[in-house]
């Protein structure tokens, strides 16, 4: 997950980093109020995941409050490469004397870190690194050495930065630990006139896999691109959206993977990926059903299910209870097959939905939905 400037902002303030004095809205009048609080002048920062906001007019200095409250009506509700802006951060002004380049990034291919830093700081660094790579220091980090100060020693140094930074680049390195980051971005990290060293702006990205030790990011904060994501996530539903036309439910994200496969095989194209795992519950089997057919790209659906410690006979019965408490309107194809797949079969059988056909096959379920989506298309 992305967290938003003022919120990496805050994290970066926590490990004792300094950052401008900053706060956050959705109200232009509010704006007013806050850039009064902070003296007055005040930088209108759009908070938005995505880079490059000062370009898009994202990022303006206002004079006064009163100047502060009309950038803020304009920033709300700006796009910005696709990303509506539902709340403006209003920071004090800073002298900026020098703007640097650092991070922290997980780098997969080396199981290690990287630390990139460059003295070009405040535009974009990939930018920086096409144009100019020798400006851009690329530091491997061994996790479990971290960064001391004699290793941010190194990176100050490779990079061009000013002894004083070596503090910051330790304490940045504190967060990406402390907070489960697989990013820790500073751009531009900045030298004051006055010669102190702040985050000017950041970009963290936490690592999801630690969100039940991260307690302060609720599923709230969770951000889904897609609103039928959105209602998934929060009826606790494993579901990945994609661009078909047949709904897909299986159980294991290993089969769920290759009814994927085989339905592409079809020659037709999943509408998504939802795996209920070991739930069989009527419930789960109603929440993931009415996921996938509001979406209106679905034309058939298909559910997988080999049984596990999972029996079939659970399974149909999740279904044919489903089926009693949403209104199925597409057509359904069930292949059972595993643990007590003969009773499942039958139970299905017996409740007999118009809708609602069975295959003894994956290979031949896979057909059938395909054949069925085409043919409602
Ligand atoms: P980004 O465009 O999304 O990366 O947004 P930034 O927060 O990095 O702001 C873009 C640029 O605006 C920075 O590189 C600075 O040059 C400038 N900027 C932002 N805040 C201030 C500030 O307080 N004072 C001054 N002088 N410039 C600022
Ligand atoms: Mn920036």
């Amino acid at each position: 997950m992305d967290l938003y400037e003022h919120q990496a902002r805050e994290l970066f303030e926590e490990h004792g980093i300094l950052v401008p004095r900053a706060e956050v809205t959705d109200s232009p009048k509010e704006a007013r109020e806050i850039a009064r609080r902070l003296g007055g002048r005040v930088v209108v920062k759009a908070q938005v995941k995505t880079g490059g906001r000062g370009k898009a007019g994202g990022v303006k200095l206002a004079a006064d409050p009163a100047a502060a409250e009309i950038t803020a009506r304009q920033i709300l509700g700006m796009d910005i490469k696709g990303h509506t802006v539902g709340k403006v951060m209003l920071a004090q002004p800073v002298d900026i004397e020098a703007e640097f380049y650092a991070s922290y990034v997980l780098d997969r291919a080396a199981g290690g870190f990287l630390a990139i830093a460059s003295a070009e700081g405040g535009m974009e660094i990939e930018e920086v690194a096409a144009t100019r790579p020798e400006a851009v220091a690329r530091i491997p980090i061994d996790p479990a050495a971290g960064v001391t100060s004699a290793k941010a020693g190194e990176i100050a140094e490779a990079a061009g930065l000013p002894p004083q930074t070596v503090d910051v680049l330790v304490r940045l390195w504190e967060v990406l630990v402390r907070e489960d980051a697989l990013l820790v971005e500073v751009n531009p990290l900045v030298r004051t006139a006055q010669g102190q060293i702040l985050a000017l702006d950041g970009k963290v990205t936490l690592d999801d896999n630690a969100r039940f030790r991260q307690a302060r990011w609720g599923a709230d904060a969770v951000e889904h691109d897609d609103a039928l994501e959105a209602t998934a996530a929060a009826k606790g539903l494993n579901y990945v959206k994609l661009d078909g036309e047949v709904g897909i439910i299986g159980n294991g994200a290993g089969l769920v993977m290759s009814t994927l496969d085989v339905v592409a095989g079809c020659g037709a194209r999943p509408a998504n990926f939802l795996d209920i795992g070991g739930g069989a519950s009527a419930q789960i089997m109603a929440d993931g059903l009415s996921v996938i057919l509001s979406d209106p790209a679905v034309k058939s659906v298909f559910v997988n299910v080999f049984g596990g410690i999972t029996a079939c006979d659970a399974v149909a019965d999740g279904i044919v209870r489903a089926l009693d408490s949403i209104q199925l309107t597409k057509p359904l194809v069930v292949r059972l097959d595993g643990n007590n797949a003969a009773r499942g079969r039958a139970i299905l059988d017996e409740r007999a939905h118009p809708l609602v056909q069975q295959a003894t096959t994956m290979d031949g379920a896979a057909q059938r939905a395909a054949h069925l989506a085409a043919a409602t298309a």
